[in-house]
């Protein structure tokens, strides 16, 4: 075995099991690898020679070793953002969509597919989770076509299409009367009761090591350079985290040159414990009570949320929160300017960014990746109200033409009552 479990702190080695606490000092566990064994095998001309998804990157990966993949999980495109960069006032800027990622269409997947893998691996028969909504869409699916049962914790007022985007997978579907944080500490009593693989309790630092092919190929779909600036919403902190792991990592192993790496952690303003701890100098979080409609980000304690801080501060980056409105308008900018439908999660990355930007946190000639992570079909409860259905018209030619003027001059008259602003 090239890797096993190392304490983040006392540095103790717990070999490889499904734990993610140190039971010495308490901390969190954390994948730790042979770097000579892997410097020896893995290469950019290799790497380039296998298939287009996250598997490419194995190596670098805890999976078992007889492990084959069966689902072609990640190599999401990077795209560059010319007019949406022309809005923040950026000039190098890109997208990282994993609002396309297989196959539940958010970057969870990439954690789901490890997770399971370990989980195999460890002989559960059984899978679960909680979840803020993608989690829950990854696990279900991903225990289908793996052929585990699937227990799904979420708190009861998700939106509807995760939940439904869950249910459809056949798993089972526990809705609780409570916040996502009591959830999770309910997963974690049952994890100690039950033989099941809790893809983000139990197996949480085989799962989190998932997170770090988003950096991976970001590094590789820059030409193998690593760009100055990433921002990426946070809500347990683990995947901003990973990406610095998997930056570093690159760079240890010679695969890329190495650079510094600003990173800017993104959050709602209604659920922001990171980016307040940030702008207050803190190295801890103090819990809050999410009330935001980027669900999937609200985490009131969030697990990683000390090492997020450590990755954004050391690294000369910073963190910002938008406002519900903010993140509503942010998701139109992105999906008018680019044709990229977010999810929430998404508008809260595009404000954020926005806004560091206007600061002057983000220089405009530095390359800056955007983190979209999820997709906008599953939160459109969101964009509720902001598009009204337009009355029906009879198929005639006539009536087209006459419908059209109306549009044209109703178009004219709300521009001259804008009076003589600039366009938007
Ligand atoms: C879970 C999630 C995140 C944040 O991930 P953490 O590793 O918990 O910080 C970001 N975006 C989306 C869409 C998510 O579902
Ligand atoms: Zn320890």
């Amino acid at each position: 075995m090239t890797y096993e479990l190392r304490c983040r702190e006392c540095g103790k080695s717990w070999g490889n099991q499904p734990r993610s606490i140190c039971e010495d000092c308490f901390s969190p566990l954390e994948v730790g690898y042979d770097y000579a064994a892997v410097h020896s095998v893995l290469t950019r001309e290799r790497i380039a020679q296998r298939p287009p998804n996250m598997w490419r990157y194995a190596e670098l990966l805890p999976l078992p070793a007889d492990y084959t993949p069966h689902l072609p999980v990640g190599f999401t495109p990077l795209l560059s953002a010319p007019q949406l960069a022309k809005h923040l006032g950026a000039n190098r800027l890109c997208i990282k969509n994993d609002a396309v990622c297989l196959p539940t269409l958010s970057f969870k997947d990439r954690v789901v597919a490890v997770a399971l893998a370990q989980a195999r691996s460890f002989g559960f028969d059984t899978v679960a989770c909680s979840s803020t909504g993608n989690l829950a869409n990854s696990v279900a699916a991903q225990a289908a076509r793996e052929g585990f049962k699937a227990w799904i914790f979420i708190p009861a007022d998700l939106e509807p299409a995760k939940i439904l985007g869950t249910q459809v997978y056949g798993a089972k579907l526990v809705r609780i009367a409570g916040s996502y944080d009591q959830v999770n500490r309910l997963c974690s009593q049952i994890a100690d009761e039950r033989p099941w693989g809790f893809v983000n309790v139990n197996l949480r630092p085989y799962y989190a090591e998932g997170s770090k092919t988003v950096g991976f190929e970001i590094a590789e779909q820059l030409g193998w350079r690593l760009p100055d600036n990433v921002v990426v919403p946070m809500a347990g902190g683990s995947l901003i985290t990973k990406i610095k792991k998997a930056f570093d990592e690159l760079i240890q192993l010679g695969l890329v040159d190495p650079k510094p790496v600003k990173f800017f952690g993104a959050q709602a303003t209604g659920c922001s414990p990171i980016s307040t701890a940030v702008k207050a100098g803190n190295a801890d979080i103090e819990p809050q009570r999410p009330a935001t409609i980027a669900r999937s980000l609200a985490i009131g304690n969030p697990a990683d949320g000390h090492y997020a801080i450590k990755a954004i501060t050391n690294s000369g980056g910073w963190a910002e929160d938008v406002s519900d409105a903010e993140v509503v308008e942010s998701i139109q900018l992105l999906a008018e300017s680019e044709g990229i439908f977010t999810e929430t999660a998404g508008g809260v990355t595009v404000g954020c960014a926005r806004k560091l930007y206007q600061e002057g946190r983000i220089s405009p000639e530095e390359t800056t990746v955007l983190c979209i992570t999820g997709n906008g079909l599953k939160t459109t409860d969101a964009l509720a109200g902001q598009y009204v259905a337009e009355e029906a018209i009879a198929p005639k030619m006539s009536v087209f033409d006459k419908y059209l003027e109306s549009v044209l001059d109703s178009a004219i008259q709300s521009r001259q009552n804008a009076g003589a602003t600039v366009e938007a």
